[in-house]
């Protein structure tokens, strides 16, 4: 679809990251997924694309800028790999990097930004825990002072690339009870009392390493408080919507390979006498799934401008993602159909996509979560 607000520079970002999926992660991503690990070099290079600089300072080598439509495009240029795990498993820093660059002191953007940014070293956001991660004003691990310290106690569940990670962002009670008593803090691995076991194996995303965090007597200093004390609900907050909009972009990547691949199948397999795509029947799966598609890239479309301008529309980013996400287990299923027996092997896209449906519709606001919040913000 024609994109309204398309400028020569994101037609040209575009291209480059496509480029670099289509010759240096799409032939390899089976064999990653198997084996379960992406290696370095491709955060290497995604960082060298720029990919993890929006909204960084130039000085921790960021873009010095940020631009909506662009981390939309990467995000879905990356899923079109056909598996989103590996676009976890390099990508998984990006929702801690915005909380380091507006919240954290100069002393750890200095010492740490760069090597992120870069892809040269991981890091992690630690928000949802074993108790629950919709709620996440109930978040139950504490950050006690102690002097000039801060003391964490508590544990963290499925956090994405948290097995590799040099530096974690983890959200602590600091205050009493609900969302003014947590905070946020800069928690590097190798602080004593820091410990971290793999979640072991997945439904989808086997490329990128799911992980549960243990925070026994973790003291960091306190300038690793990053923000206000009490004031870290907002700041999550604020930082989900442009995960959620990252998640809508990569939906609209998986629904393309869906609907792709069903075309490439149905014009070669013959069934009946005649090629799959001659049969009604199918030409309306695919009409079906073609306007699914457009629907959620022109809503896409609409809320990157919309964030672009200032004001971030939070009640239809969380409406564009439930959409998305039921929009792409409409067309992953579709897609399995057209295929056929062909497509429940595993080692095509489809099979794949088809598994991993649920991470997006659960995983940063699920589509219960996210159809609460939009009803809220619309003042219902
Ligand atoms: C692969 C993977 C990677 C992840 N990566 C990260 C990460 O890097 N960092 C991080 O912090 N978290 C991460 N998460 C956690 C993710 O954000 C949570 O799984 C998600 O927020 C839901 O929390 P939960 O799984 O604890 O479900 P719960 O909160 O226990 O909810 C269970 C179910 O009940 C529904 N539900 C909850 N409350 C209500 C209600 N009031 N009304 C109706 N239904 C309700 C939910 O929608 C959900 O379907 C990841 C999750 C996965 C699966």
């Amino acid at each position: 679809m024609q994109n309204p607000f398309d400028t020569p520079e994101r037609r040209a970002f575009r291209d480059s990251v496509a480029r670099y999926v289509a010759t240096e992660i799409t032939p390899h991503v089976d064999a990653w997924d198997e084996a379960g690990d992406v290696p370095w070099s491709v955060h290497e290079g995604l960082g060298a694309l720029g990919i993890f600089g929006f909204g960084v300072d130039e000085r921790y080598g960021g873009l010095g800028f940020d631009d909506v439509f662009m981390r939309a495009a990467f995000a879905e240029e990356l899923a079109k790999c056909g598996a989103t795990g590996v676009g976890a498993a390099v990508g998984g820093r990006i929702i801690s990097i915005g909380p380091l660059q507006k919240l954290a002191s100069d002393e750890i953007r200095d010492a740490v930004l760069a090597d992120i940014v870069a892809g040269r070293v991981g890091s992690s956001l630690a928000i949802t825990e074993p108790s629950g991660g919709s709620d996440v004003a109930r978040l139950k691990t504490s950050a006690r002072r102690e002097g000039g310290d801060y003391v964490l106690n508590g544990q963290k569940a499925f956090i994405t690339g948290g097995m590799k990670s040099d530096y974690f962002v983890v959200g602590a009670r600091t205050g009493g009870e609900g969302l003014e008593g947590i905070s946020l803090f800069f928690v590097p691995a190798d602080t004593p009392g820091f410990s971290r076991a793999d979640m072991g194996p997945k439904m989808g995303w086997w490329a990128s390493d799911t992980a549960a965090l243990y925070l026994d007597e973790v003291r960091v200093p306190a300038r690793y408080l990053m923000g206000e004390e009490n004031r870290g609900f907002l700041s999550i907050m604020g930082n989900f919507n442009y995960e959620r909009i990252t998640m809508v972009a990569i939906m609209l990547g998986m629904m393309k390979v869906c609907f792709d691949h069903s075309v490439a199948w149905a014009q070669t397999r013959e069934t009946f006498g005649k090629p799959l795509i001659r049969h009604q029947v199918i030409r309306h799966k695919l009409a079906d799934m073609s306007a699914r598609i457009d629907m959620i890239e022109a809503y896409l479309n609409q809320i990157c401008w919309q964030a672009n301008e200032g004001a971030m529309p939070v009640a239809e980013i969380s409406k564009a993602k439930f959409s998305a996400s039921t929009a792409l287990e409409f067309c992953a299923s579709q897609a399995m159909q057209i295929l056929g027996g062909a497509g429940y092997l595993r080692g095509n896209p489809v099979e794949r996509m088809y598994r991993e449906v649920k991470v997006q519709a659960i995983g940063g606001g699920s589509e219960e979560i996210m159809r609460d919040l939009a009803v809220r913000q619309m003042g219902l």
